[in-house]
């Protein structure tokens, strides 16, 4: 009998929660997982902060998954650019496209360009060891402007303001660890008022915790404090007025400009009470990330962020549950014998399918040894040592 076949691009959560979800409700299913880079996890691996080891541990539960025969990683595969997205629709009786939303989204106002303004995803990726982000070499001043509402403004501040003991032991690139201490005042700017804010309190109650800063924030009279999250700003401790870095969170003010000769050395907002200027050395915009428009086809799906939403990791789960149900309710097992023959070919002679499972463990395992403890990894940050790591050392 033919079983029936999927393709899953990309190995962040939304792809590895939609193999995990196939896996389970169609235990049969031949399912190739295609990734662009040497190793999996997306955003898990690249994104969430590198303090945030608990979020990050959530990847193990995937091991599993590739012991079976008929799950296979093809790593170090960008399909689109390389491998046709054709050749992947003719092969497979489904088609899943996992792969996230990986532009961060800009202020689009006069002087963004300047140099010391970054997008916080490319700055999370970058002391993350993303590969394609390794020379951004930012410029951390001692006045940092972050813009932006939500967890991962939260995610820049708090890495920034970290003690080296506070960043012990996560996985911090060794080449981003001189951003630790470089911040004096960090200031966190929301457009929206505060009850409009997308922080949650966990986050914010960790920001209370720091041993190196003190938070001020500075909410409006009129407030809302039935709202939870105005309440867990209220709630947060101000610190040691002797701490060696101050955060400061202010609302309702919106980016309109940023000045400086060559690098940003202010940044112009607009509230009700008029326009206001901040001194910054550093801008970092952590305003959300941008796909390409979802491609929705007959037996292709996008899933995750690639399709238009921007949760958690939690809700990738739940998404690609429900996702997999759906695409496996309408799905036929189809001989694919002469489409199977010409992508084989392909990933032949363009080398792609080397890197496979037992290759990211070889890289895992490099990473974990390079490591001195309390840190539990140390990144390779090049495509070179990637690749060259995954195909050299043995499990
Ligand atoms: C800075 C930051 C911090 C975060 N922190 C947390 C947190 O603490 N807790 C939490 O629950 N959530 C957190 N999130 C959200 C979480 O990361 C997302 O919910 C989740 O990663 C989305 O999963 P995804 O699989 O859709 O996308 P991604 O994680 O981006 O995965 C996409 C994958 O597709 C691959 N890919 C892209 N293009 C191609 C191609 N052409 N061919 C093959 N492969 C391709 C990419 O390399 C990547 O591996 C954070 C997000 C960010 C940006």
């Amino acid at each position: 009998m033919t079983p029936l076949t999927a393709a899953i691009v990309g190995a962040g959560p939304a792809g590895l929660f939609t193999l995990d979800a196939l896996l389970r409700q169609a235990p049969d299913v031949q399912v190739d997982v295609y990734e662009r880079l040497p190793t999996p996890y997306g955003l898990i691996r690249s994104g969430v902060a590198p303090d945030h080891q608990g979020v990050k541990a959530v990847v193990r539960q995937f091991d599993r998954a590739f012991a079976r025969d008929n799950v296979r990683l093809i790593a170090d595969c960008d399909v689109g650019s390389a491998l046709p997205l054709d050749l992947l629709r003719e092969a497979y009786d489904l088609v899943f496209l996992a792969t996230g939303a990986p532009r961060g989204r800009r202020l689009r106002v006069p002087g963004e360009e300047l140099s010391g303004v970054y997008c916080a995803a490319a700055f999370m990726a970058w002391l993350n060891g993303h590969p394609d982000h390794r020379d951004l070499e930012p410029q951390v001043g001692e006045r940092v402007v972050v813009v932006g509402g939500g967890n991962v403004a939260l995610d820049v501040t708090r890495v920034l303001a970290k003690s080296e003991a506070e960043m012990a032991s996560s996985d911090l690139c060794a080449h981003a660890r001189r951003v630790t201490g470089a911040a004096q005042t960090i200031t966190v700017v929301v457009r929206a008022p505060p009850e409009g804010a997308r922080f949650t309190p966990t986050e914010l109650a960790a920001l209370g915790r720091l041993e190196a800063a003190n938070v001020s924030v500075e909410l409006p009279a009129t407030a809302d404090l039935s709202v939870q999250v105005v309440a867990a700003l209220a709630r947060l401790p101000s610190g040691s007025p002797a701490a060696a870095a101050r955060i400061r969170f202010r609302f309702g003010l919106q980016p309109i400009e940023v000045l400086g000769r060559g690098r940003v050395e202010q940044v112009r907002f607009r509230g009700a009470g008029g326009d206001e200027v901040v001194a910054a050395d550093t801008l970092i915009v952590a305003i959300g990330q941008e796909a390409s428009p979802p491609v929705a086809m007959e037996r292709t799906c996008p899933v995750g962020w690639a399709g238009g939403g921007r949760g958690d990791i939690p809700r990738a789960r739940m998404e690609a549950a429900e996702t997999a149900r759906r695409m496996l309710a309408g799905a036929t097992a189809t001989p694919r014998a002469v489409a199977r023959a010409r992508l084989a070919a392909w990933l032949q002679d363009s080398g792609a399918g080397v890197l496979d499972w037992a290759a990211w463990r070889r890289i895992d395992v490099a990473e974990c040894a390079a490591a001195v403890a309390p840190r539990p990894r140390e990144k390779l940050v090049s495509w070179d040592a990637l690749r060259d790591t995954a195909r050299l050392y043995e499990t």
